[in-house]
């Protein structure tokens, strides 16, 4: 089959590769219909994540249709279209039954590797997203192997097209649970760093929370059209303005309620704590840049919520900590609970209440991902959601 491989910092390519086949009983194996570049798949290819080996097959956000499964499966059958939460999670360990899916104890084989760098435990196995996280094969390809058939994979209702459902894999869930984790209530202004798919979205669910305003910041003006557009944001171009001196004109000296750090490790600001970050990075003392994160916690009022979606995976020069506590912020953050928010969101698609599809610009195919990766990444063609039909 044909599929979309790492080889090296900025190398993907589509090769063939062998098929994948059941290896336990409780596997499935869904042959894609539609997959999607993500944030974080930039991250892999940039080199920020440990444990790729070249090769590895990518993606994981994908759905597609059953095509044979193991003899313990039960809730889905050949011929079932379902999307496939980009975390595997087992269902049945003391983390899976508080719905902290992300944290499942049982999927990740290299958990001992996850636990020496975060100091204990793991969080779950991820297609497509390295060793340390698993080793799975990834969904930007034609087949794939979707382990724990009954606990991932949820039915997709005839009528919905896949581009409606398929953000569902991930980055819906994420930008919902982000906006969940900041507690909104009636009236609050939510600040979002980061317009691409991530950050747009959890505008849109920030929203639907109940968020009065949003303030909407990026570097990239057509992001920022997109946020004002599609969310009503009010706008911030970080590289134009002072981040600052514009969230205490916009809520007369406050700070925002809600502050949502959509951007993650590799963030690019315009600041000189962003252009520090760069640095110490490049020599090697710290792993991630977090200018927007800092931005998140100074532009927060006092008592406010700060929730993290994006990415971090190492460690950080500074943090301000005193920011942090001298203001009592609260601070939620983590890989997504996908199984958790996948039945209340997909209610809310039918119901229309969350049309995701306005964030797609590029439909393509999987011999054009390496070109599309590059073009995601370098924010060419107003890119900012590539979806692919494998
Ligand atoms: P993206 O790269 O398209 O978007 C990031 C945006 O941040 C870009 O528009 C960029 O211009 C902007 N940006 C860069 N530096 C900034 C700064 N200093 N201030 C404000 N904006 C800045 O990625 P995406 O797909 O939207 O993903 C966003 C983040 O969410 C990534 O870190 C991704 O890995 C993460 N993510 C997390 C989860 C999860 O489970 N928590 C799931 C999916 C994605
Ligand atoms: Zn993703």
């Amino acid at each position: 089959m044909k599929a979309v491989c790492w080889h090296g910092v900025g190398d993907m390519r589509v090769e063939n590769v062998p098929d994948p086949t059941i290896l336990n009983p409780q596997d499935a194996i869904i042959k894609v219909t539609t997959t999607c570049i993500c944030g974080s798949d930039l991250h892999l290819m940039n080199g920020m994540v440990p444990g790729m080996v070249s090769g590895d097959i990518v993606g994981h956000e994908f759905m597609g249709e059953v095509v044979e499964t193991g003899r313990e499966v039960h809730k889905v059958a050949v011929g079932d279209r379902v999307v496939v939460p980009f975390l595997i999670s087992c269902g049945r360990c003391e983390f899976c039954k508080k719905g902290l899916f992300s944290a499942c104890d049982n999927t990740n084989p290299n958990a001992e590797v996850v636990a020496k760098l975060y100091g204990m435990g793991s969080s779950a196995g991820m297609f497509g997203y390295s060793h340390t996280f698993g080793g799975y094969a990834g969904g930007q390809a034609e087949y794939v192997r979707v382990p724990f058939a009954d606990v991932g994979p949820m039915k997709i209702p005839q009528g919905l097209s896949d581009e409606k459902v398929v953000f569902l894999t991930d980055i819906l869930p994420t930008a919902y649970q982000a906006a969940e984790f900041c507690g909104i209530e009636r009236g609050d202004v939510v600040a979002v760093w980061g317009c691409g798919p991530v950050g747009l979205l959890a505008q849109t669910c920030a929203r639907l929370l109940g968020a009065e305003r949003i303030i909407a910041i990026d570097r990239e003006p057509y992001r920022l059209d997109m946020a004002r557009e599609h969310n009503l944001a009010e706008t911030i171009n970080i590289c134009e303005d002072d981040v600052s001196e514009r969230i205490i004109e916009l809520t007369g000296g406050r700070g925002a309620d809600r502050c949502i750090d959509a951007v993650g490790c590799e963030a690019t600001g315009c600041s000189a704590g962003a252009f520090y970050d760069q640095i110490k990075v490049k020599v090697k003392l710290a792993t991630d840049r977090i200018d927007a994160l800092r931005e998140a916690i100074y532009n927060c009022r006092k008592g406010g919520t700060v929730s993290i979606p994006g990415v971090y995976v190492g460690v950080a020069d500074k943090f301000p900590i005193g920011a942090a506590f001298g203001k009592g912020l609260t601070f939620r953050m983590g890989q997504t609970h996908v199984q958790h928010y996948l039945e209340p969101l997909l209610e809310r698609i039918e119901r229309d209440e969350i049309d995701p599809t306005y964030i797609i610009t590029h439909r393509a195919g999987l011999d054009d991902a390496p070109a599309l990766y590059k073009t995601f990444r370098d924010k060419k063609d107003q890119c900012t959601k590539v979806v692919l039909s494998a």
